[in-house]
């Protein structure tokens, strides 16, 4: 089911997840003359919002994805967290873009090591951990501070902890489920760094700026443009992204989110095969944005420009920061709420990006 040949305007677009990233999805889909139908087991999806075309059903309803594949001429998704199952059983009944086996690296965090470091990219030193044991061999081996993580489902940094000793290690082993999990070493790193890149069916490969990218309470508050890396560094960032989406044999945007550490150094934390909250910044200040681009690939065109023409700050808005919207005219602010109907602590619920406006000469 992965004929590359381009569907025409018209065409209907299924995306599987209901949230912001659907939303901003369905919109770039309209832009270009596409339907886009929803699937979300969630009644309340933003993504509903932007288009009558939905289907509200559990992900293992075979009845509801065969009828939703029937109605769309191609299927993609706004979350790695979708069921093997649902992307095995709708990739038998429509192109899956990206396919099946990018979501399988990219749920399971060894997984994802185990691709990545048979494509010779860096990652932190990292060991399987099945048992307490092996726990306490590998946290020997590979030094503490660590960071002991869930292979799979943790996002936002929900999922693992730092631990320094044995005891916490062991303590983490015991509320950390299921098992095996993954140990990691702790990375003293100079900073975050995302690079999200697409590509399509064709092979044409072209990726965004590098962003820097700042946390607060493990969810991502800025992403910054250019990020203050040297050319070295963005050039070997874009290069390991690319080389990423060509070993994948990828279709759509995927980001890439590394550690920079302070001798320049690359090591990739994860891979998400979705357009990306640190790509959010691409709406406002590039010729074609995330959103379009993942649009144009799954749809078998030729990818977009991806230059970008202004520097810029993107900053989430989590929780109540919502309450920013409307506010008064400030050149260079461009904002983006994302239609949640509830405002919960932690909760990204709409985006601001601030353009570094050059002044004209007058
Ligand atoms: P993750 O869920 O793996 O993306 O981790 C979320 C955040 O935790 C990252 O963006 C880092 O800020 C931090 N983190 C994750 N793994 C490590 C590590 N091995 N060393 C240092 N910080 C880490």
């Amino acid at each position: 089911m992965n004929d590359i040949s381009p569907l025409p305007q018209g065409s209907t677009i299924g995306i599987l997840g209901g949230g912001q990233l659907g939303r901003m999805l369905a919109l770039a889909a309209a832009r270009l003359g596409m339907k886009t139908h929803i699937f979300c087991p969630d009644p309340e999806s933003p993504a509903f919002e932007v288009t009558p075309h939905k289907t509200v059903a559990a992900y293992d309803d075979e009845a509801a994805l065969a009828a939703f594949a029937a109605a769309v001429d191609v299927v993609t998704y706004e979350f790695e967290n979708v069921p093997a199952r649902t992307a095995q059983f709708l990739s038998h009944l429509k192109p899956l873009r990206p396919g099946a086996n990018a979501l399988a690296i990219s749920q399971d965090r060894l997984a994802e090591k185990a691709f990545l470091t048979i494509n010779r990219i860096p990652v932190a030193p990292f060991a399987a951990i099945s048992d307490l044991d092996r726990l306490e061999a590998e946290l020997e081996e590979i030094g503490a501070p660590a960071v002991l993580k869930t292979t799979r489902l943790g996002y936002d940094g929900k999922g693992q902890r730092i631990v320094r000793n044995m005891e916490e290690a062991a303590h983490a082993f015991e509320v950390l489920v299921p098992h095996p999990l993954v140990l990691e070493g702790f990375i003293a790193f100079d900073k975050e760094i995302s690079v999200v890149v697409a590509r399509n069916g064709a092979g044409e490969v072209a990726a965004f700026d590098p962003a820097e990218n700042l946390h607060r309470d493990h969810i991502l508050k800025t992403s910054t443009v250019p990020a203050a890396i040297s050319k070295k560094t963005a050039e070997k960032a874009t290069r390991i992204a690319t080389a990423i989406v060509t070993a994948l044999d990828y279709v759509g945007v995927l980001g890439v989110e590394f550690f920079v550490l302070p001798d320049g150094k690359l090591l990739v934390n994860e891979i998400a095969p979705r357009v990306h909250n640190s790509g959010h910044w691409t709406e406002a200040v590039c010729i074609t944005d995330q959103f379009e681009q993942h649009i144009r690939a799954v749809l078998g065109w030729p990818l977009g420009d991806p230059t970008r023409l202004a520097d810029v700050v993107m900053e989430n808005l989590i929780g109540d920061e919502i309450g920013a919207i409307p506010h008064k005219l400030v050149t260079g602010i461009r904002p983006h709420a994302y239609g949640k109907a509830e405002s919960r602590k932690g909760r990204k619920m709409g985006h601001i990006n601030r353009v570094a406006v050059k002044k004209r000469a007058k």
